[in-house]
């Protein structure tokens, strides 16, 4: 347990947590919303620090990242918790749960980095459930974990407040942003929190950061998946974050709360591929169903350069410096010198494993 940043303290032992929009105010013996962020003695606690109850390698492509050294592996951890309250949720299981409840294994931030290198990652990843609730661990995990060279990537459903943004995402190379629909009724109804502070962060993101990130739209069927809205959703992506954003269309199944909700047809999510493209983006993916609008095609001459079979890859085009054979050039990260023998601390030198078939 280690006292939280982003906090204050107010009126009657309680605390103001700051770090997201919901800014819990949370009594004595209290947690707030997220469960993992607790009043002990009138002051914030983490109690999800060094405690990560999912820990697992992952291909980046599962992210999803298809822009960010695709093929390479990722070693991806979360914890206890969330700060918002998505019917829907895939991993309910933690991100509905209290500390106490989960299963966790002791990880400093050291052996965070540790267990990247053992495993051949290049990269970490902070996903699982909201990674900005446990973000004083996400920070010092990720300034380790530069000093070994290892990569750090963020999947997060961007509700936070602005001053914990800029602390975490300094530490950050590459972020996956849910934008889980474009009406504030599914954010309130479905979420139980809000479209606009979701949307500043990616236009933070845009504005104030190098950060790499793309975005995923998980499309539930009946709830956000008006072809209307889809173009609304797309146009803002134009306007406000740009033409090379990748966006990714994912298909829903049937959990947690949302269990009378069929799966996403897979003609649902190529029809916002279709839209989105017609409207001007130029890589737009879909995911979670076998296609091949999983692949990353070059937007001038078409030329196939990723072929993807779910999250596996099959072939590989793109020149270290981003190019397809055309000369166009591909937005992300595509040199894999930048990760492959990267240097550790002791003076070693780091070979990650990238997996194409
Ligand atoms: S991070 Fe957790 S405790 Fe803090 S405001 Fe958000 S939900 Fe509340």
């Amino acid at each position: 347990m280690r006292e939280a940043l982003w906090w204050k303290r107010i009126e009657n032992g309680k605390v103001h947590c700051y770090l997201c929009p919901r800014d819990c105010k949370i009594g004595e013996g209290q947690a707030g919303f997220c469960f993992i962020r607790k009043n002990e003695g009138g002051k914030l606690v983490t109690l999800g620090y060094g405690r990560p109850a999912a820990v697992q390698v992952d291909p980046v492509e599962k992210k999803p990242l298809n822009h960010f050294y695709p093929g390479t592996r990722i070693f991806s951890m979360g914890t206890a918790g969330c700060n918002m309250g998505c019917f829907f949720c895939q991993n309910w299981d933690i991100s509905k749960a209290k500390s106490d409840q989960v299963r966790s294994v002791d990880l400093t931030p050291d052996d965070v980095c540790q267990n990247a290198i053992d495993y051949e990652c290049p990269s970490l990843a902070f996903t699982y459930n909201e990674p900005s609730i446990w973000g004083e661990y996400v920070i010092d995990i990720a300034k380790r974990a530069h000093e070994v060279g290892l990569k750090t990537v963020m999947v997060t459903n961007g509700y936070i407040n602005e001053e914990a943004f800029y602390d975490v995402y300094k530490h950050i190379d590459a972020a996956n942003v849910d934008l889980k629909a474009f009406t504030e009724n599914f954010y309130g109804k479905i979420t139980l929190t809000h479209l606009k502070p979701v949307l500043d962060t990616l236009e933070r993101l845009k504005r104030d950061t190098n950060v790499w990130f793309e975005i995923t739209n998980l499309m539930i069927p009946t709830l956000n998946d008006d072809p209307g809205e889809v173009k609304q959703l797309v146009n803002w992506v134009l306007d406000r974050v740009g033409d090379s954003v990748p966006l990714h269309f994912t298909a829903f199944h049937p959990d947690f709360k949302l269990r009378n909700i069929h799966n996403t047809p897979p003609e649902t999510l190529e029809m916002a591929r279709d839209i989105a493209l017609e409207e001007g983006l130029k890589f737009v993916y879909v995911g979670n169903v076998f296609s091949d609008s999983g692949n990353t095609y070059c937007p001038s001459c078409k030329r196939v350069l990723v072929e993807r079979n779910w999250h596996q890859i099959r072939k590989y085009k793109i020149s270290s410096d981003g190019k397809c054979t055309c000369g166009t050039q591909i937005p992300g990260h595509f040199n894999y010198r930048e990760i492959v023998a990267a240097p550790v601390s002791d003076g070693h030198v780091f070979h990650p494993k990238v997996y194409w078939n």
